[in-house]
């Protein structure tokens, strides 16, 4: 009897396994069929922005509700850490998780937990204290600033314009790493308030007409206005090119040029210190609130268009470094109430993500600012019809809370007096960086001694990838730079992505039996079937913007580069093999090649590329076969006349 238990059991566990096998192969099927299927079935348009090669679903059809295509979304994209962001009722974009943006529902779980763990001012000031140290930690700032020279700017020439002047500077922080910036000075004698203004991601960084309009006209009315570059935008491109903003590091360095400034203009005697403000737009607005936390300094902030339960900052060089996880978990709308009882003006609006903060983030902020008896010290400024960006609305808010906390003069409010400089005015470097001091860097890589190798590898293998884009437009001898920049962007976009497709999909995703032919592939072989894998929108995209700027000719060039010319290279073979090939075969030969050249710009290395072109050659030399021609022989006859040259040569 128990020897028969035992044997009924072994059997039901074996027989168990052998089931749940069965359901594993029986229910799954590949993520990208199943997304199709959801498509079809509710007559919904996918957009992808997430990968689905290789990927499978396992009981795919079970996560399917037959009545809502949101909820067979979520299950069949939640496997995947992929989620679906509703665009319209027959459009959905699929993305990847996003660890800065939850939703605005997330924000309001978070706002009220955050307020169970304060209820005066005793218990939040505990608080502050420990988000302040703990910020600074995961922001690994301290031990950056502890490495920064201690020159003076290098100051340019003051330019005297209707009631200010403006001189820029260019301050070296780490050792021959510049950060360069202009100020607004009032024409007035005497002390005045000061505003820093770290810039956000509007086009044209800090040189854009919005930017000067604010800059001046606050000056005009008596605070003085730094604004200065992101970091790896504007001249700190010709230092370390434009593809290291969008590094963790950027938020570190960003931050350190913030303190730097105001280390500098804090000691000038034309600067009243109890009046220190700090204003920025989008990008600009999260700095903003990040430099109230890192600097007791400032008595007056305005974060504008930024500010947010639910979002940290898309950009690395707002959310770069995991500051909202300090204090078990912050977001961008406490880090801005530590600011409290000081002035705070949060200006939002209706069509970006801060158009939660009338009625979630702002009752917060007074929540906290009740605290110290100081409701009236914050204010939002909430613009409902308006976007992100920084317009004139945003501007007279801006204009209205200085005025006020800084007892600026009104009367000089006149945004019509202000004159736009051209660009180059506002450089320190000159128009092409002929100035940039003998120390400045010039790579990206020279800053890995303070922020370590990880950090700064990918930036240093994208500087090299951009390196060679540059070096394929050069050839063109292009004399528009605009055109330069916009095909060199198309080109750097196109082999990163194809670098990273390379990378993500190694040849062993494809069986070496071929599924058609039934084929054994070589490694080779399935590398480039792998490397074509990548979505077509890749290649079309290259296409589109290149051919938006560039002649036919000069596109073609550019695909000749990326293909070492093995178009020209291979009908110089076929020349030579077949000496009285027509014109007409010529043609339909190049034809075939051009198709192979085009068909390569996918293909990460000079193996795969050659692979395309041996499927090509094929074709051409069937071409020439049915054309009455007998490839073999043309072939052998080539081969033997060289090798018969050769002693000759000798
Ligand atoms: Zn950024």
């Amino acid at each position: 009897m128990k020897k028969l238990t035992f044997t009924l059991l072994f059997m039901t566990a074996a027989a168990a396994t052998q089931a749940q096998n069965t359901y594993e192969n029986q229910f799954s099927r590949p993520l990208g069929e199943v997304l199709n299927e959801i498509a079809d079935r509710f007559q919904v348009k996918l957009k992808y922005d997430i990968d689905t090669v290789g990927k499978v679903l396992p009981y795919a059809d079970f996560r399917i509700r037959p009545y809502s295509v949101e909820e067979s979304l979520t299950n069949v994209l939640a496997p995947f850490d992929f989620k679906f962001v509703k665009q319209n009722d027959k459009l959905y974009k699929l993305k990847n998780y996003e660890y800065p943006r939850r939703t605005e529902a997330d924000g309001e779980k978070l706002i009220t937990y955050l307020k169970s763990l304060y209820h005066d001012q005793s218990s939040f000031e505990q608080r502050k204290a420990v988000l302040k140290k703990e910020v600074r930690e995961r922001l690994h700032i301290d031990p950056i600033l502890a490495q920064r020279v201690n020159s003076e700017p290098i100051l340019s020439k003051i330019r005297k314009y209707d009631g200010y002047t403006i001189q820029n500077f260019a301050m070296e922080t780490l050792p021959g790493l510049y950060v360069c910036g202009s100020i607004y000075i009032p024409k007035s004698k005497g002390q005045h308030a000061l505003i820093i203004c770290p810039n956000g991601h509007f086009g044209d960084g800090r040189y854009r007409k919005d930017q000067q309009q604010r800059m001046a006209t606050l000056a005009r009315m008596g605070a003085i206005c730094v604004d200065y570059d992101l970091f790896g935008w504007g001249e700190s491109a010709l230092q370390v090119s434009s593809i290291s903003h969008n590094t963790s590091f950027a938020q570190i360095i960003q931050a350190m040029n913030g303190i730097s400034i105001l280390d500098y203009m804090i000691k000038r005697k034309d600067v009243d210190t109890s009046r220190i403000g700090v204003n920025g737009g989008s990008g600009g607005g999260t700095q903003t609130v990040l430099l109230t936390v890192l600097d007791d300094r400032y008595t007056a902030a305005c974060p504008t268009v930024s500010l947010a339960s639910h979002f940290d900052g898309g950009c690395p060089c707002e959310s770069g470094m995991p500051i909202t996880l300090a204090g078990g978990g912050t977001c961008n709308a406490e880090l801005a109430a530590l600011f409290a009882p000081k002035p705070l003006c949060v200006i939002s609006d209706g069509k970006d993500w801060t158009a939660s903060v009338p009625t979630l983030e702002y009752p917060y902020l007074q929540n906290v600012y009740g605290f110290y008896n100081a409701q009236d010290k914050v204010t939002n400024v909430h613009l409902p019809k308006e976007g992100h960006d920084f317009g004139p609305n945003k501007r007279n808010a801006v204009y209205d809370f200085f005025i006020k906390e800084f007892h600026l003069d009104k009367s000089k409010l006149d945004e019509e007096k202000v004159t736009i400089e051209p660009y180059e005015n506002l450089y320190s470097f000159g128009k092409k960086g002929e100035k940039m001091p003998e120390n400045a860097i010039r790579s990206v890589n020279k800053l890995e001694q303070y922020f370590g190798k990880a950090m700064i590898r990918n930036a240093a293998a994208d500087e090299s990838v951009l390196k060679k884009a540059q070096e394929i437009i050069a050839t063109l001898n292009l004399t528009d730079e605009k055109v330069a920049n916009i095909a060199t962007t198309a080109v750097y976009n196109h082999r990163r992505a194809v670098r990273d497709w390379h990378n993500t999909h190694p040849y062993i995703i494809i069986p070496e039996k071929d599924k058609v032919t039934g084929k054994t592939l070589n490694k080779v072989e399935r590398e480039m079937m792998a490397d074509k894998s990548i979505p077509a929108s890749v290649h079309q995209r290259l296409l589109k913007d290149l051919n938006r700027v560039l002649t036919p000719e000069q596109v073609e060039a550019v695909y000749d580069a990326y293909t070492v010319g093995k178009v020209a290279f291979t009908m110089k073979g076929y020349y030579a093999i077949v000496p009285d090939l027509t014109d007409a075969e010529a043609k339909i030969l190049e034809g075939y090649l051009k198709q192979a050249r085009e068909e390569a710009l996918e293909c990460k290395s000079m193996k795969a590329i050659s692979q395309v072109f041996e499927i090509y050659k094929t074709k051409c030399e069937q071409y020439l076969n049915n054309n009455g021609r007998n490839w073999k022989q043309l072939f052998k006859a080539y081969t033997d006349k060289r090798k018969a040259e050769k002693p000759k040569q000798k």
